[in-house]
């Protein structure tokens, strides 16, 4: 069969299976077999790999994982793709479909724990949870490299200072290395999606690059540093419900860390971030002392 990557032949299977595109499913399936081979390309996939992909749609890009890796795992939550990917995927014996929601599938148990390599066009409305959860859940991803939203690819690889840093920025950085691979037009989707798109990766760090004592009060403290983006650090921290410090022990710790007084969230890199949390939990344990 001719790959799904010829919009004639997309065309062709979802009139056939008279096949209604959900929007509330975020579908918005590849045409473009060249943006497709530079994502295999890009993940590095050989026959030693296991893949999940999220979301295989009709299986456009899972019949190319299909052919470079040795074992692909396909989440979809769509019960109406499953008779078309029986079709489109009929003759690769290394691929099993799984119609599970991928925020809720234990994905280790479906892997067996093996290391895995993520590859995706991501539903774009659950994006962060997807990442996050890849990353939260300790699953053994030693690489994420996924279509997503061009504005979210560029806020996951955002340094301090400018208007696209800010929590998302710093949780996929503790986690992984981020890079942009390419930008995609709309025109290489059908239906076309209404924003722009691009290609990021994510590569897991075996540890994160900081270290933190509480891992927890640091995500705490980011995002309520970024709630108030306008406030000083030290507002926004005691104004939250989240952070158990009073403004005297704030104080103390920014000090501690070199930190002006004034100054804000955004301008605090991920080192920074990790220094003050430990500095306030110094100050928490010199004041029961
Ligand atoms: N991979 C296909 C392609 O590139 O042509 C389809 C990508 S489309 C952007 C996203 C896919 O994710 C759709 O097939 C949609 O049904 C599926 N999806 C949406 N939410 C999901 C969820 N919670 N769990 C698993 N799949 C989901």
């Amino acid at each position: 069969m001719e790959k799904l990557s010829n919009p004639k032949v997309t065309i062709e299977i979802i009139q056939k299976y008279n096949f209604a595109f959900q929007k509330r499913f975020g579908q918005n399936f590849l045409i473009d077999g060249h943006v497709i081979e530079k994502i295999i390309r890009a993940a590095e996939i050989t026959k030693d790999d296991v893949v999940l992909e999220i979301g295989p749609g009709i299986g456009t890009m899972t019949q190319y994982l299909a052919e470079a890796a040795g074992e692909v795992f396909a989440v979809e939550i769509d019960k109406n793709l499953l008779p078309i990917l029986a079709e489109t995927l009929a003759e690769y014996d290394n691929v099993t479909v799984v119609n599970e929601d991928i925020l809720k599938v234990d994905i280790a148990a479906l892997t067996g724990g093996r290391p895995v390599k993520v590859v995706a066009n991501l539903p774009y409305y659950i994006t962060t949870p997807i990442i996050m959860g890849l990353f939260e859940n300790h699953i053994p991803a030693t690489s994420i490299t996924v279509m997503v939203q061009k504005e979210v690819a560029e806020r996951m690889q955002a340094g301090p200072g400018g208007k696209d840093y800010g929590a998302l920025s710093l949780a996929v950085q503790y986690y992984a290395k981020p890079q942009i691979l390419l930008n995609v037009p709309a025109s290489c989707f059908m239906p076309r999606p209404n924003v722009d798109s691009a290609v990021i990766q994510l590569t897991r760090y075996e540890k994160p690059p900081v270290e933190v004592k509480d891992e927890k009060l640091m995500f705490d403290i980011i995002r309520a540093s970024f709630n108030q983006r306008r406030k000083t650090l030290v507002n926004g921290l005691k104004n939250s419900q989240e952070i158990p410090f009073s403004k005297e022990q704030i104080e103390q710790a920014l000090g501690m860390c070199g930190l002006s007084l004034s100054v804000r969230g955004e301008a605090l890199t991920l080192a920074q971030f990790a220094q003050l949390a430990n500095c306030l939990l110094y100050t928490s344990d010199a004041a029961d002392d």
